[in-house]
């Protein structure tokens, strides 16, 4: 492309968005400021209401990230050494991770080529008489199939813990998130749908048997004051607790920008060899990530560095399945039950392109010429 109308398009809105809502958040931090209350205190309290209400759920409980949000619910329903979590391997490492941290075994089943979310019809064969939990992820913004996660667990006996760190305001066709499981697990970290300014977390559940347990837990194990079990430090402070409730309000509406903005792309891409998004029917999916997917990972490391080159700061998510990833605790693909072909291809195909409400017209076409120009010259 000529350098003339070269453009640069960030990956990430975030300053734009603290501009469009500067004067409410900075008066949100101001107030918690002047409060005099800045860990467990009445904001908190306020946006866990919220963000329950929001949910039309019964709970909700922050904490300091989205890993340690999935990691106390484990704690709370007693899962530990010995048993086993169904989860999948295409997801951020954090949801193994927390599996890891209570000494259980992640057992990864395979992903459904088109949609890259849990293959629920390969769920039953991965059960063991250890496994205790199911863990969907609703990957890139689009719910995992719940209602067939839910009747699996119901025969098994087993828990469901939805990761939703990625698809805060997506719905299924006849169900809500948090609707048939026994709890949500959230991120705040700024890159998510719904971020602070720095990192955070939230639990969601209508049970009401582990809210205890989680508050005691996130609060070094304190059930009452200068009484200690053993917990952790894992809390959502009051200046991030301010933001979020500032951000929640408008979280609908930066949802359905990035559904407009996915559909530029996907008209924009039409015809192109690159394997586009697939929405459900009937799904709503929120684009946390726009992904589309090369022939080839040859194709994919040339694409992205002219995408880079060009001023396009497209990223890969995630270009390491996590049972291929050095740190994966168990051995890398010795301990895989089953092989995961479509995982690892779409690992190494995957390209992500800027995907946030406050992108400008200009700059999504900018983002499909040079896409276009890619494919153009690859032919
Ligand atoms: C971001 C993310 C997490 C972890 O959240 P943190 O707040 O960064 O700890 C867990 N699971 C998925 C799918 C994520 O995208």
């Amino acid at each position: 492309m000529a350098a003339a109308e070269k453009m640069q398009v960030k990956f990430y809105g975030h300053v734009r968005q603290y501009h469009n809502l500067k004067a409410d958040i900075d008066a949100a931090i101001q107030g918690v400021l002047e409060s005099g209350e800045y860990v467990l205190g009445p904001v908190g309290v306020r946006f866990e209401k919220e963000l329950a209400g929001y949910a039309n759920m019964k709970h909700g409980i922050g904490c300091n990230s989205g890993t340690d949000a999935l990691w106390l619910v484990f704690l709370a329903l007693g899962i530990g050494p010995g048993d086993e979590i169904i989860t999948t391997s295409s997801t951020f490492f954090a949801t193994a991770e927390a599996i890891w941290f209570v000494g259980a075994k992640a057992v990864f089943v395979e992903m459904e080529a088109d949609t890259a979310l849990i293959d629920v019809s390969k769920i039953e064969a991965a059960i063991t008489p250890r496994t205790k939990a199911i863990v969907p992820v609703h990957l890139y913004g689009q719910m995992a199939d719940m209602r067939a996660i839910s009747e699996i667990a119901k025969r098994h006996n087993l828990f469901v813990i939805e990761d939703n760190a990625q698809a805060v305001d997506a719905h299924g066709p006849d169900f809500a998130i948090g609707e048939l499981s026994d709890a949500v697990c959230t991120s705040f970290i700024i890159q998510k749908n719904l971020g602070t300014f720095g990192d955070g977390g939230a639990i969601i559940t209508n049970r009401d048997d582990i809210v205890a347990r989680i508050k005691a837990l996130r609060n070094h194990g304190s059930f009452k004051r200068s009484h200690h079990s053993m917990g952790y430090n894992s809390r959502l402070d009051e200046i991030h607790a301010a933001v979020l409730s500032v951000k929640l309000k408008h979280i609908t509406e930066w949802s359905d920008r990035r559904r407009e903005i996915a559909a530029m792309y996907t008209i924009g891409l039409q015809g192109t060899s690159f394997k586009l998004p697939t929405q459900k029917p009937g799904y709503r999916h929120v684009f946390h990530l726009y992904i589309i997917e090369t022939t080839t990972p040859e194709e994919r490391d040339l694409m992205l560095k002219y995408l880079n080159d060009n001023g396009v700061d497209a990223k890969t998510h995630y270009p390491i399945s996590i049972h291929q990833q050095e740190g994966f605790p168990w051995g890398k693909e010795a301990q895989l039950s089953t092989p995961l072909p479509l995982t690892e291809k779409s690992a190494a195909s995957v390209i992500s392109l800027p995907m946030f409400p406050e992108l400008e017209q200009s700059e999504i076409d900018y983002v499909i010429d040079v896409v276009r120009a890619w494919e153009d010259r690859a032919r």
